[in-house]
Order: structure tokens, then C-alpha cells, then sequence
């Protein structure tokens, strides 16, 4: 079978097909090619999304146990797995299902199998259903992604060796889980397994959990966290892991580690994700892939082909959602006959654990490293009417603002709902706002988003629920 296009769009993640429904949208005819019966990747299949159904579940728990403080009274919650997993298994499902008729009602041609590239105008794809089917293109975008990475010495094959693909299965809950890695996706996940029940080890090789974080912001989820049993060791490397009977053996070297050789019952790898592409025909094209595999493409999405794009993970990081949706519409404005630059102030990073981390444009640690100076506006929770209604005074908010300019350069903010909150600041940072135009803008009371606000007006010294004189 054979199949012209006008775009073809290769692996329909959050990149993929958010470009491919919006080049139809702009009246494109557009082919989308991916394993899976329906669009969605990484994000809605193994990440992003059956992540938040887990730390939904987690939330829930972890708030009861508060309970009593308000006069409620619950028994000890009891975990049914398999309908945990089904409630998982059925948001994927929904949210899949749904993109699938948004291909339908855009008439996009859906393709699902492996697509390789012959040459630079020339698709092929080996179709799940079976067979193959050619596909004539005279745009192609790449949106392949990212796997998780293995590393020799710990990604050993083992049922009980995870990679976070293997964790959101969430086959049983271990007695003793050690996470390797304390990035972002380790962190969400020891955060499930261990509200769920698990004694969760996380060996993080750097002097700080969550990097790119700021230290006093990540100690308010770390601090949680071992409030309910994590235990974390930072500047800690897993020196190896093996089988042994009965579970994993680790060997952890650090300077706090007080028993180096451990069993686990279960380890969970998550020590970073690698691009997918090998096997995709590259060599065929013009388009040039970087030392870690990396396809090299520009502000503008394009690589050295002139005929094919690139997105998302598969091109580098940060490997989020978000800013594969954003480059996606970039490369598909270009390919219309724009001249669009993937160029944003700030793309949000969020920890998705309870409480919350988000962040956006500069944080304190780098404006520290480049030695620049700000002015930073902190606003404990406690301060806040709604905050201490819900009783999660466990938050602080962070302004980072340019003390000539009054611009607003960074946000980040720990505890419940962060991550909804700081979207806020960021249109703030992107449209070069100022501390004033967030003060003077009318906050609904209470709300927590009003922390944001005080923290504007203190740069003033002009904050309702805390006294700061302006700084001299
Ligand atoms: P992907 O989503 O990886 O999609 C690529 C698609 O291409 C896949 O469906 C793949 O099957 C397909 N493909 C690959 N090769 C081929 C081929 N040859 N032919 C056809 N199809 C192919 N990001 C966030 O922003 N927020 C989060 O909360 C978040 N949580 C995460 C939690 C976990 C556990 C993980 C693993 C990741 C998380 N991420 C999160 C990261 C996010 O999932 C990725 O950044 C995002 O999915 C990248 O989108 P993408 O379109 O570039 O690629």
C-alpha cells in the first residue's frame, strides 16, 4: 500500500499528536504514525498521566490521616491493587479513546506501526495488523520520544528490577523498595510506593534530590516525605545490584550510609530517559543525531533535512510534555510557511508529589551561580486564610524579582496545588510583567494563589498578612 501526504508525523506522544491535530486544524493533510492503537506516548500511556491517577490515590490517603485534627474520623484505609491499577488503566483509556476520535473528527490518517524512513521524502511503516504501507511525504516532523535509560551493573534482567514503565504496572506493593535516582519521576514514584505501604530507600548520586530545585523549597517535600518513612540518601551512589534469593542485593557507598549491602524486594531505576532513535532509518535522511542520540534540530524544529522536523523528548531536554507540545506547534508554524522560533522565558517544571514543587523561569540557585542580583520575596503558607483552613500550612511561596527593573524573573512554590498555582507567574515571567501588575491584580480570597500576590506586595513592604518593612 502506498499513501501520500502532505506532513507525515512519526510517534504521537504529546509532541506528535498535539502537531498533528493542529497542522490539520490549519487545513494540513496530515498521516500520524505510532505502536499504539491511539494517540498519547509516553505521557498518557507510561507517564504523565497513570502517574497523577497513583499520586491522586496517595493524596487521598495521606489527607485522611489528617482527618482526625478536623473532627473526622476514618478506619485504616485498605488498598484493593488491582482496582487501583484498573482506576489507572481507565483514565489512560478515556483520555487514549478520546484522542482517537479527535484523529477521527480532523480526518487524519491514523497508521499504527513502526515507521522507518527510506530516504528523505519516503516513510515506510510496518503495520501492527500486519503488512506495510509506504508513506510519499513532503514534510515529516519526528516525535519518537524517549525510553527509560539503562545503565550496566544495574539495569540487570530481573522481575524484580523495574524501569518506571514496570513500576506504573504496579504488579505488587514490595515489603523494601530502593528507587536509584532522585530526579522527578523517582521522586513521584517512591512517593506512591511508599504511601501505599513499601519502606522506600531513594540513592540519589548528587548532593541534592530534585535538582534544578531550590534547596529550601525541595527540603519542604523532602522533609514530608521523611516524616512518612522515605528515607533518602543524597552524594550516595548503588554501586551494583544482584540477585540473590529472595530479593536484590544493593551495594550503596556514601558517607551517611550506615548498612552499605542491603535487600530489597524490589528496585526501581530511574536514573534518566534516552532518545528513540535507532532503527529509524536516520542514515537514509540528511537529519544528524548528537553523541547521546539526540536529534540535532534549531529553534525553528528543523534538522539538517530540509524536508523533516523534530520534537519533543527526541530532541532533547527538558523532556516534558509540555515543551514537546510547544515545539510541535513551532515546527508545524514553520512547515505552514512561518517563521516560528521555539525561543519561551520559561517552561514550568512540576513535582507532582503531596505537597507539591513547581518552579518556573530563574530560581535561587541560579541566580546565585551567575552571581546576579535579586530580590527574593518568601511567603509562608501560615499566613495565608486558606491554607490554614485546609490545614496544609506546609508551603511557602517564592517570588524571584529584579530589584531595578522590578521585573518578574522566577517563581517556585511548595505544598498542595503548586502545580496548578504557577501558571500564574509563568505568563507573568513570559509577558515581561512586574512585581506591580501582579500586586494590583485582584486575587479571590482565599484562595492560596493569594500568597503569590502577597509575595509581590512584600517586594513593596506593602504585604497585608506579614509585616516586612520595604527593603532599604
Ligand atoms: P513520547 O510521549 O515518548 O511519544 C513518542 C511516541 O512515539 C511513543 O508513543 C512511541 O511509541 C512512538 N514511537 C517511537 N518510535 C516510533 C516509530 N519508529 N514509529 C512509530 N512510533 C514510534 N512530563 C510532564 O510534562 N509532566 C509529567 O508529569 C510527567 N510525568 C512523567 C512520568 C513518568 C513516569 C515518565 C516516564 C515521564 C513523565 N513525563 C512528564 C515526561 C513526558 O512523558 C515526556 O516528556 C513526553 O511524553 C514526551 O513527549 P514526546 O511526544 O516527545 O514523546
Amino acid at each position: 500500500m502506498a499513501t501520500e501526504t502532505q506532513l507525515v508525523v512519526v510517534g504521537a506522544g504529546p509532541g506528535g499528536y498535539a502537531a498533528a491535530f493542529y497542522a490539520a486544524d490549519l487545513g494540513m493533510q496530515v498521516t500520524l504514525v505510532d505502536l499504539e492503537k491511539n494517540p498519547g506516548g509516553t505521557c498518557l500511556y507510561r507517564g504523565c498521566i497513570p502517574s497523577k491517577a497513583y499520586l491522586h490515590v496517595a493524596k487521598l490517603i495521606n489527607e485522611v490521616k489528617h482527618s482526625e485534627n478536623w473532627g473526622v474520623k476514618f478506619s485504616e484505609p485498605e488498598l484493593d491493587i488491582d482496582k487501583i491499577r484498573a482506576y489507572k488503566e481507565g483514565v489512560v483509556e478515556k483520555l487514549t479513546t478520546g484522542n482517537g476520535g479527535l484523529v477521527k473528527q480532523r480526518k487524519i490518517n491514523y497508521l499504527q506501526g513502526k515507521g522507518t524512513f527510506v530516504n528523505s521524502t519516503t516513510l515506510k511503516v510496518e503495520l501492527v495488523e500486519g503488512g506495510e504501507e509506504e508513506v510519499k511525504f513532503e514534510k515529516a516532523i519526528i516525535a519518537t520520544g524517549s525510553s527509560p535509560a539503562k545503565i550496566p551493573g544495574l539495569t540487570i534482567d530481573s522481575p524484580r528490577v523495574m524501569n518506571s514503565d514496570g513500576a506504573l504496572e504496579l504488579e505488587n506493593i514490595p515489603e523494601k523498595l530502593l528507587v536509584v535516582g532522585g530526579g522527578i519521576i523517582g521522586f513521584e514514584m517512591a512517593s506512591v510506593y511508599s504511601t501505599f505501604g513499601s519502606k522506600v530507600t531513594v540513592v540519589e548520586l548528587l548532593p541534592q534530590v530534585l535538582t534544578g530545585a531550590d534547596k529550601d523549597l525541595a527540603r519542604i517535600i523532602t522533609g514530608e516525605m521523611k516524616n512518612r518513612g522515605l528515607e533518602i540518601y543524597t552524594d550516595t551512589k548503588v554501586a551494583g545490584i544482584k540477585e540473590v534469593e529472595g530479593g536484590i542485593e544493593a551495594t550503596l557507598e556514601g558517607k551517611k550510609v550506615e548498612e552499605p549491602v542491603q535487600v530489597f524486594d524490589k528496585v526501581l531505576v530511574s536514573i534518566g530517559r534516552t532518545p528513540n532513535t535507532a532503527n529509524l532509518g536516520l542514515e537514509n535522511t540528511s537529519v544528524k543525531v548528537d553523541e547521546k542520540g539526540f536529534v540535532v534540530a534549531n529553534k525553528k524544529q528543523e534538522t539538517d533535512d530540509p524536508n523533516i522536523f523534530a520534537i519533543g523528548d527526541v530532541v532533547g531536554q527538558p523532556m516534558l510534555a509540555h515543551k514537546a507540545h510547544a515545539e510541535g506547534r513551532v515546527a508545524v508554524d514553520n512547515i505552514n510557511g512561518d517563521s516560528k522560533e521555539f525561543n519561551p522565558k520559561t517552561i514550568p517544571s512540576v513535582l507532582y508529589t503531596d505537597p507539591e514543587l513547581a518552579w518556573a523561569g530563574l530560581t535561587e540557585l541560579e541566580a546565585k551561580a551567575e552571581k546576579r542580583k535579586v530580590a527574593v520575596q518568601r511567603v509562608p503558607w501560615a499566613s495565608n486564610g486558606r491554607s490554614q483552613a485546609q490545614d496544609r500550612i506546609d508551603g511557602s511561596t517564592k517570588l524571584i524579582i529584579d530589584p531595578e527593573t522590578e521585573d518578574i524573573l522566577g517563581v517556585g512554590i511548595a505544598g498542595m496545588g503548586a502545580g496548578e498555582m504557577v501558571a500564574e507567574v509563568a505568563l507573568a515571567i513570559e509577558q515581561g510583567l512586574k512585581a506591580k501588575d501582579i500586586a494590583h491584580l485582584i486575587h479571590a480570597h482565599p484562595t492560596v494563589s493569594e500568597t503569590v500576590m502577597e509575595a509581590a506586595e512584600m517586594f513593596y513592604g506593602t504585604a497585608t498578612h506579614i509585616y516586612r518593612p520595604k527593603r532599604k
